[in-house]
């Protein structure tokens, strides 16, 4: 069922939760872990962090977390936890891990002594909440306190608490959603929190920060954006960007009808030096983008849906969160079956909201859409591997390569939920004559009562039965085919009931175009059939392409066209020439120490992804992108 549990059974878990730690172990319940961490090797990416830990004599276990919120598997960074020193009353304590759980580590309390003291460092050379590249530079920091805590096995995170404090690098300033108790100089202690809440708050901080305040008009609770940056310059917000990121936080108010925080923190970091991410939480998101995103309209352009997104995650993520996600603590094994309504149905409503917001144009939204639907049709691992298939292998198919993803399919559950999400907004709006549409749907699944963080999971049947309440409907049956088919196709319904149809022609998309320009890269999937790198290296092929059936794979590298040096210019213009030929267009490529010229057919010219207007057929697409507000 879809109403929402009251706010006192979460406090029941609570309350079990103490029931089960306080016969156990020699962990005192009740007192809280101390956690200080020291951030001023930063820029040499070591955070080094002493913890505190209440405890009676006898054995006991403690755990690293394993399984992190948001990033749906088994990506605690435990290769990175080093120099882990353990001391009661002042003496070196022996701890052992465990034979089989590396995130599991056991000491023994010695007589006499009521606290156990562990020093550990972070190595974050490589992040630290499943992410890619560092997580600081010489200028910025972002620490998620996952990778810098242990605490007892077994215990719920609800119900162990932490007093956690940081010691930043002389002169940086920091944002998070966590609530500073005391500061002192560049040291900042915060007021006591649960697990849950601490591993929920990250921070950042940096040399050049900036604090927005993004409430307007009515709105009581506080939203801000931290950002922080490489240099001062890269922190200049244009007057409509803030202006866009003000109505985003409008537009959800209106959208869901209730707020599931105390206050909001957008965290952002602009920088080329550190791991791009997004990372949802319930009160903040943790996101990093392109060092001049706030000033090159290209780059905007592509991280525009980047904070809408983890945003929406507030609602439809955290607060509501599928069963098998809504853990007790993070050594339990996530299940992610139900990841194309987690993501998918995010993925729909951050690209909408930042259509919505005014941080992308209608055509930007149409030009995004048209390349999801284009790339999903050309999926050729469609055929052997069902979307709920890429949800549930989750654990195995983050962070793979390019090479091959077609096959293999990655995490489509992300695009391809948006596609099944936006047929649903049709059809709903369709079935209801334009009087309902998701946003009904989206104001009684993760509305309900304002208030501070709070978890309602469910299953499949409830999405279905919330959605019945607001348009009645075969969702069950629908929803079955949509995730568990091996059509060739994409579901292309939601743009077809919209008015718009998806085609091809010879002129760039727009995020292509972008892409191209910044990364140097060239994307003829819809054509020969491979994306190329700028130094030639080919990085996917399509499966049945032109390209792959010349023999050329994955890896390979592009040397000449048509014996002439490769460049996007060079390899448009023999697309062209070849365009109602027979003769082949010729491809010199590298395979490791090897040449060879493979001859590829291919005679119909660039084709691009883009969405055409239907005539005669109502603008649905467009009523969809109307702001809910003024
Ligand atoms: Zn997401």
């Amino acid at each position: 069922m879809v109403g929402s549990p009251s706010r006192s059974d979460f406090s029941f878990s609570f309350l079990l939760a103490l029931v089960w730690l306080s016969s156990t172990g020699p962990f005192v319940f009740g007192q809280s872990i101390r956690l200080r961490v020291d951030l001023t090797d930063a820029p040499r990416n070591i955070y080094h962090a002493n913890l505190r830990i209440p405890a009676q004599p006898g054995a006991m276990t403690l755990v690293f977390p394993e399984w992190i919120p948001g990033n749906h598997r088994p990506s605690g960074p435990i290769a990175a936890l080093t120099g882990i020193r353990m001391e009661a009353a002042g003496k070196a304590v022996v701890w052992q891990r465990d034979d089989v759980d590396m995130y599991a580590f056991h000491v023994v309390v010695p007589e006499g002594t009521q606290e156990l003291s562990v020093s550990l460092d972070a190595i974050t050379s490589a992040d630290s909440a499943g992410g890619g590249g560092p997580a600081a530079s010489s200028n910025l920091l972002d620490l998620n306190w996952n990778s810098v805590v242990l605490y007892p096995q077994g215990g719920a995170s609800d119900a162990v608490e932490f007093v956690p404090s940081v010691k930043l690098p002389a002169g940086w300033k920091y944002g998070t959603a966590l609530q500073p108790s005391n500061i002192s100089g560049d040291e900042v202690e915060f007021a006591p929190v649960s697990l849950t809440n601490l591993v929920d708050s990250p921070l950042i901080a940096g040399k050049h920060y900036q604090r927005i305040d993004l409430t307007r008009g009515s709105e009581t609770t506080a939203h801000h954006m931290d950002l922080v940056a490489e240099t001062e310059a890269d922190l200049a917000m244009k007057p409509e960007d803030l202006a866009a990121y003000r109505k985003l936080v409008a537009e959800t108010g209106a959208l869901f009808g209730a707020r599931h925080y105390r206050h909001y923190d957008f965290l952002y970091t602009l920088s080329g030096e550190v791991g791009e991410h997004g990372l949802e939480h319930h009160e903040s998101n943790d996101s990093a983008a392109a060092e001049r995103t706030l000033l090159d309209p290209d780059v905007h352009m592509l991280y525009a849906a980047l904070l809408p997104h983890e945003f929406a995650h507030s609602w439809n993520g955290k607060y509501r969160r599928p069963a098998g996600l809504a853990t007790r603590n993070y050594q339990e094994p996530m299940v992610g079956d139900l990841l194309w309504v987690y993501e998918g149905l995010t993925e729909y409503l951050g690209n909408m909201l930042a259509e919505r917001s005014g941080l992308w144009s209608a055509e930007q939204y149409r030009e995004a859409l048209a390349l999801t639907a284009a790339s999903l049709d050309y999926r050729r691992g469609r055929t052997w591997r069902p979307l709920e298939d890429t949800a549930r292998s989750v654990q195995t198919l983050r962070m793979l390569g390019e090479q091959w993803s077609n096959w293999r399919r990655g995490l489509d559950y992300y695009p391809e939920g948006e596609l099944i999400w936006l047929e649903v907004d049709s059809i709903i709006r369709q079935q209801t004559q334009g009087q309902r549409s998701l946003d009904d749907f989206c104001r009684r699944f993760h509305g309900g009562e304002s208030g501070p963080p709070m978890v309602v999971p469910y299953q499949f049947d409830d999405v279905v039965h919330a959605l019945n309440e607001i348009a009645p409907y075969q969702w069950a049956s629908l929803l079955k085919e949509r995730v568990g088919s091996t059509t060739a196709r994409a579901p292309l319904g939601g743009i077809e009931r919209d008015g718009w149809r998806l085609v091809y022609n010879d002129q760039p998309n727009l995020f292509t175009e972008a892409v191209g320009k910044i990364f140097k890269s060239a994307d003829f999937s819809f054509s020969l059939g491979f994306s190329v790198a700028e130094d030639g290296k080919l990085q996917d092929v399509v499966v049945d392409s032109p390209a792959y059936r010349s023999g050329i794979g994955p890896g390979m590298k592009l040397i000449a066209v048509d014996g002439r040096k490769w460049t996007p210019a060079v390899l448009h213009a023999a697309i062209k020439a070849a365009q109602g030929t027979t003769a082949p267009i010729e491809l010199l490529v590298e395979n490791g120490q090897f040449f060879q010229t493979y001859p590829v057919s291919y005679h119909e010219g660039d084709r691009n992804p883009h969405l055409q207007r239907v005539d005669g057929q109502p603008d649905l697409l467009g009523v969809m992108l109307t702001p809910l507000t003024h």
